[in-house]
């Protein structure tokens, strides 16, 4: 068979093609589905790319990023998040979804296992089936904040175990892990050799403490770092992202595999994201508090129960019975799209984001609380 073969289909399909068929039809369909900033990009990350064009930056670059984006990002790394990585360790991809699956070809052999925590976003799994990988899905507790338990990591650990994924903030449960929890994944994955691939696409939205990067505690030739201004730069069309490890021998597999297999990203998303180096997104992220502060007062005043978002811009709750019945009723009768938990293994769990306007989410949840008789 072949791999991609056993990449299943969405299992929340009936309900995005009702969402799609509805929002074509011009109903006014409150969509709280979208995983990405509803902000336009920054004005200087916009000036910069016309000027890339108007200068005529448009043709191959280095694929690997030119040096000056590299060197840019590895200072903004450094600057803004304490995390050290050289502009030779960096790899820049089309976006963090590429640096992911970049990441995992370079480590992932035929039968190779890579433990994944769910609830989790929706491409990890057929990444890792695509490059002959199995991925072994950890189950994780509402109870638990949705953190893994270290008994249960350690008892799915076998000789074929490559790698972890760590995903702290979460998409889709918005948790992010506590620093003990973080340790000791990085002491039980240091013990056993493995990589953890830590997915940090998030970490500019924390709005309770400060985040905690996998780097300094993951073994420098065991970490592949996954970063993107998608999310914390409102860039998710721009594609770029990257993927980052002190590991020579890894470097230069994902050098090579993101050159054949796409060459450099856009050249002039690359002068652009030299300028999101510089660019303040600190207004964004008081406006994601704001929203968030007002999502969890009306998940309160329903009676949801939900996972206090402490990072990203989702809200997740539990469905009072199946979740794509849920969502499909929710939306064919009060027009509200929000996605499914079985879409992220969570069954009888639904994700709301709160990248949307106040406006919008004030309608969102009025509805909802018609919806559910409250
Ligand atoms: N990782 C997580 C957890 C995400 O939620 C996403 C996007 O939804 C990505 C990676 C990929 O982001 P990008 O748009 O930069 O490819």
């Amino acid at each position: 068979m072949h791999p991609a073969d056993l990449i299943p289909p969405s299992k929340t399909l009936e309900v995005d093609s009702l969402a799609k068929k509805l929002i074509a039809e011009k109903k006014d369909v409150v969509n709280l589905t979208t995983g990405e900033p509803d902000f336009p990009t920054p004005r200087p990350i916009v000036e910069k790319a016309i000027e890339a064009l108007n200068s005529g930056f448009t043709k191959y670059t280095d694929s690997n990023g030119i040096l000056e984006l590299r060197q840019a990002i590895s200072n903004y790394l450094l600057e803004k998040k304490g995390v050290n990585f050289s502009a030779d360790e960096i790899v820049v991809s089309n976006g963090g979804k590429q640096a992911l699956y970049n990441a995992f070809r370079s480590i992932v052999k035929e039968g190779d296992e890579v433990i994944l925590f769910a609830p989790l976003w929706v491409s990890y799994a057929p990444q890792i089936q695509m490059c002959g990988g199995i991925p072994k899905i950890i189950q994780t507790k509402f109870e638990d904040n949705f953190e893994p338990k270290i008994e249960e990591i350690e008892k799915n650990i076998t000789e074929k175990t490559v790698a972890i994924v760590v995903n702290s903030p979460s998409n889709p449960t918005g948790a992010v892990y506590k620093k003990e929890t973080l340790e000791a994944i990085a002491d039980l994955t240091n013990r056993k050799g493995l990589f953890v691939i830590s997915d940090e696409v998030y970490d500019d939205l924390v709005y309770e403490g400060k985040h905690v990067t996998m780097q300094g505690l993951v073994k420098d030739e065991l970490l592949i770092y996954i970063n993107a201004f998608s999310k914390s730069h409102a860039m998710t069309g721009w594609r770029i992202g990257w993927s980052a490890t002190k590991n020579e021998k890894v470097k230069k597999r994902i050098s090579k595999i993101q050159g054949h297999v796409a060459s450099n990203i856009n050249s002039i998303t690359q002068k652009a994201g030299i300028a999101a180096c510089s660019t303040d997104n600190n207004y964004m992220i008081e406006e994601f508090k704001k929203r968030r502060e007002f999502v969890i007062q009306k998940a309160e005043e329903i009676g949801l129960r939900y996972v206090k978002p402490q990072g990203a811009f989702y809200l997740f709750f539990e469905t009072p019975y199946d979740d794509n019945e849920f969502c499909k009723k929710l939306l064919g009768e009060k027009l509200v799209a929000i996605v499914p938990g079985s879409a992220f293994e969570a069954p009888n769990f639904a994700r709301l984001s709160f990248a949307n306007s106040l406006e919008n989410l004030e309608k969102g949840f009025r509805r909802l609380k018609e919806f559910l008789g409250k």
